[in-house]
């Protein structure tokens, strides 16, 4: 069976449904092929079930790619305002986390269900089950599945990247760019925890759950949020947002008591220096169980002022070289993805295959931590949608 439309958009996630019902509104004919059984699997698994949808504060710098210049128009043409307007049109209740991070109050069942009201509203065919065989260009673009082939002068590739394979993340995308000639930047997985070496595994993981607030640094980047410890290395917003930076074998540097001087207290000459007072200085400022853990290892051989000072700028400097991530199964985006040069900063569109449109985490733009990845979703699917 032969469907053609103005534009065919592969993928129901958040910036293929954000790019169909701009595209629709527009009066375009929209059809949406998903390999899924639903669109949106993953807005719905977002945020911990309450997706946090976008950030207040998203600004350029909360994006990694090669060009840092790339994501400029699309995130000023398309703002958290714009997708707050949409959300409180449906009325769908919010409140602002933390850093400006907007959640739903109820599930994130509340966006997915916005978004597929929108796309019905304005004539978008969602195609289920529908996984695509081949692609071809002639004079138009033809995508082939199983049982059906899809005909529109105007492709759009929303596939997502490689992260949670589970929930249907494939090369798809990649493979596609590559089909047209078009350069990848290597993906990697990004905001995903850190495991440790053997060593270090052996000296920190049986505190598993405990939990500071730091400030984790790594390739220029600072991160001031919460560490957490987990059975196999270290997890929690502040390593989450330095993973994305982390490359093998760089080391990760881990302020433990930001702002906080440990052994002040010893400038008073008529203070004890001892390992107990010095014990209760760090549990002070850390866990106790943690701060009793890190003077099992880091103990002073003795109490003259170097080796106090010396002790303070090792809480200040951990340094942890990790043996690796939780790769692509634990990863909450895919960083790299389609080199930004090949595409219209405006519109999306590839510069060597016109009509060849790319959006969303297959794109080499990776958000922080904090709505900015579902901001970049909405933004780049927004500025593909206004040029079909
Ligand atoms: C656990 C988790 C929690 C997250 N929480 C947040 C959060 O709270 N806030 C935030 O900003 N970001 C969050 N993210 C990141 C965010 O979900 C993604 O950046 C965003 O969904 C990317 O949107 P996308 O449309 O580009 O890709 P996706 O949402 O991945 O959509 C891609 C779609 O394409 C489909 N597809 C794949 N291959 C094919 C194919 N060959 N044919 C047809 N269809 C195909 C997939 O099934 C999928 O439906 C989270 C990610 C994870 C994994």
């Amino acid at each position: 069976m032969v469907h053609r439309f103005d534009a065919l958009i592969l993928g129901a996630g958040a910036a293929g449904l954000m790019c169909a019902m701009e595209a629709g509104k527009r009066g375009r004919r929209v059809a949406v092929l998903e390999r899924s059984d639903r669109p949106g699997k993953k807005i719905l698994i977002s945020g911990g079930g309450r997706c946090n949808f976008t950030n207040l504060h998203c600004r350029p710098e909360n994006f990694l790619s090669a060009n840092p210049h790339f994501a400029k128009s699309a995130l000023a043409r398309y703002t958290p305002t714009d997708f707050l307007a949409l959300v409180e049109k449906h009325q769908i209740p919010y409140h602002e986390k933390t850093l400006g991070q907007l959640f739903c109050d109820r599930s994130a069942s509340d966006i997915l269900n916005m978004l597929e009201k929108e796309c019905r509203a304005v004539g978008v065919a969602i195609f289920l089950n529908t996984k695509i065989q081949v692609v071809t260009r002639t004079t138009e673009f033809v995508v082939r599945s199983a049982n059906a082939e899809f005909h529109a002068p105007a492709l759009v590739v929303a596939t997502g990247g490689l992260s949670i394979p589970k929930i249907g993340a494939t090369s798809f995308g990649y493979d596609l760019a590559r089909q047209f000639g078009l350069k990848i930047r290597d993906p990697w997985p990004g905001l995903v925890p850190l495991v440790l070496e053997p060593e270090d595994r052996s000296h920190y993981c049986d505190l598993a759950g405990v939990s500071v607030e730091v400030v984790a640094s790594c390739d220029g980047q600072k991160f001031r949020e919460k560490m957490l410890v987990t059975h196999r290395g270290l997890s929690g917003p502040a390593i989450l947002q330095v993973s994305s930076y982390w490359k093998k074998p760089q080391p990760v540097h881990i302020d433990l008591a930001p702002d906080q001087e440990v052994t002040a207290v010893f400038r008073d000459p008529k203070a004890p220096r001892t390992s107990s007072s010095l014990r209760a200085q760090l549990r002070r400022l850390l866990p106790s169980s943690l701060a009793d853990r890190w003077l099992d290892l880091h103990m002073l051989n003795s109490w003259t002022n170097p080796a106090l000072a010396a002790f303070e700028r090792q809480v200040h400097e951990w340094t942890v070289t990790p043996a690796g991530t939780e790769g692509f199964d634990k990863a909450e985006v895919t960083a790299g993805g389609v080199d930004t040069d090949e595409l219209a900063a405006k519109t999306m569109e590839s510069r060597k295959v016109p009509g060849l449109f790319f959006i969303g985490e297959v794109v080499d733009v990776t958000g922080h931590l904090g709505g900015f990845n579902f901001q970049w979703a909405w933004a780049s699917g927004a500025a593909a949608g206004q040029a079909l």
